[in-house]
């Protein structure tokens, strides 16, 4: 049993979710379908949302009615039939009245995760009806039964498995099963979700929970590619990534995959694909246990970086300093990037600073702190890259021009990461693009 899951611009006109159809009922194997809401809905949903948090009950009125107008013009070109066109009319009833009544209930954080499940809710069920028009048979398979998070937000993914195996169990001759990405179930039994582009770890940890045979990730580009394609004018797909590669390249900065996707298809060792609906028969990237092959493979920029600096005497040959200041960033659930120290400093990276004061705070008792914010991570991905002599030089050469603030190098084998500027980054990508990859 394979995986296919589809984001929210391959399902982002009726002609697309005709498209999907086709891509489901291409073989025989037998398949679970994860599918994103169809794009712009969580964004909306998300302004909505924060509409209501603010009170402004007036303008989320005006967002819902505009976003039930666009689902009415796109289930008429989804399906054909009277019949067909009253069933999505309902969901879309069901779906929106739902919405309105919202409104009129004071606003909640658990209240906010019921909005935001609504896009996954209305193009899976709308995706069923379709595959009712064409007569493909299919199960809806509700993922707020079997996607679970605990207490720390954290997927339970011998609970999914047990969830899962046991809803398939009960439909032991069916070929097709289609659910939700992103939505799951908090340990308050409350609705919840795997936080933003969350539809990639949904997929994988129900590859995972099944064993699944291959986990396929379709977007609308030809795999990974080796640069940012939106920065620089020349970039090539990656034929093939390990694991690990593909975890350094999708933390730092590389859109296409979710970065916690990665962990449960490497633990449970499911090939994950990342396949074109606008080019079916591109070869994608292939991402697996093993690497290819040696070398550089690709350079991905992660954007809104804080830097922050703590300078201290008495750091100078003590011992327990760095746990002391470790401490302060777990005690806000701050995770750390990167790191680089001197005898006398230590700079770190965060990329989330809603806690930025009190971490300063706190950490001026140690010495003084600078902070540098709008910096970017470049890192620079592929196999054995520090093992080979000449990787580090070619990299510093490409850089010619560049006020480095950080160099993080030999914490993997698989990383070279440099902090440079936000103002810089896209110069950054354009000069290793030609240096290390030789395009233009
Ligand atoms: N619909 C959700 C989002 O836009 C999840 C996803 O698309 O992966 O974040
Ligand atoms: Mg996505």
């Amino acid at each position: 049993m394979k995986v296919m899951k589809f984001g929210g611009t391959s399902l982002g006109k009726p002609q697309r979710m005709h498209e999907v159809s086709k891509l489901v009922t291409a073989d025989t194997e037998p398949k679970i379908v994860v599918l994103s809401a169809v794009s712009g809905t969580t964004n909306a949903l998300v302004t909505i949302s924060d509409l209501l948090a603010k009170g402004d009950r007036t303008t989320a009125k005006e967002k819902i009615d505009a976003l039930e107008q666009q689902y009415h013009l796109f289930i008429n070109e989804l399906v054909s039939t009277e019949n067909r066109k009253a069933i999505a009319q309902n969901i879309l009833q069901e779906h929106f009245e739902f919405l309105n009544i919202i409104l009129r209930i004071s606003y909640s954080e658990a209240l906010s995760k019921d909005i935001l499940a609504q896009g996954e809710l209305l193009s899976t069920k709308l995706f069923s009806t379709y595959l009712n028009e064409k007569g493909v048979k299919h199960i809806l398979l509700p993922a707020l039964e079997f996607m679970t998070i605990d207490m720390n937000d954290e997927p339970q993914i011998g609970n999914i498995r047990v969830k899962l195996t046991q809803l398939l169990k009960q439909n032991i001759n069916q070929q097709l099963f289609i659910t939700q990405g992103f939505i799951c179930r908090n340990a308050k039994g409350e609705v919840d979700n795997l936080r933003r582009g969350g539809s990639d770890y949904s997929a994988s940890l129900i590859a995972a929970a099944i064993n699944a045979s291959a986990c396929e990730i379709w977007t609308d580009i030809n795999g990974m590619h080796n640069n940012d394609p939106r920065i620089v004018d020349k970039t090539i797909p990656i034929e093939q990534l390990s694991f690990d590669e593909a975890a350094e390249l999708a933390y730092f900065g590389a859109k296409i995959l979710h970065p916690a996707s990665i962990w449960p298809a490497q633990q449970f060792n499911i090939p994950v694909k990342l396949l074109n609906t606008m080019d079916p028969s591109a070869p994608g990237t292939l991402i697996k246990s093993e690497a290819a092959s040696k070398g550089v493979k690709a350079v991905a920029a992660k954007d809104g970086i804080t830097a922050i600096k703590i300078r201290s005497s008495r750091m100078l040959l003590a011992y327990g300093f760095l746990r002391q200041v470790f401490e302060v960033f777990e005690k806000y659930r701050t995770p750390i990037d990167m790191i680089t120290t001197s005898e006398v400093a230590v700079s770190v990276t965060i990329d989330n600073d809603a806690y930025l004061k009190d971490i300063t705070r706190e950490l001026e008792v140690f010495g003084t702190v600078e902070i540098d914010r709008e910096q970017a991570i470049v890192s620079i991905v592929g196999n054995e890259i520090a093992a080979d002599a000449n990787t580090l030089s070619k990299v510093f050469e490409s850089l010619k021009g560049i006020n480095v603030r950080m160099v993080s190098y030999g914490g993997s084998a698989h990383n070279i990461s440099v902090l440079v500027t936000g103002a810089q980054k896209n110069q950054v990508l354009k000069q290793l693009n030609s240096g290390l990859f030789g395009l233009f």
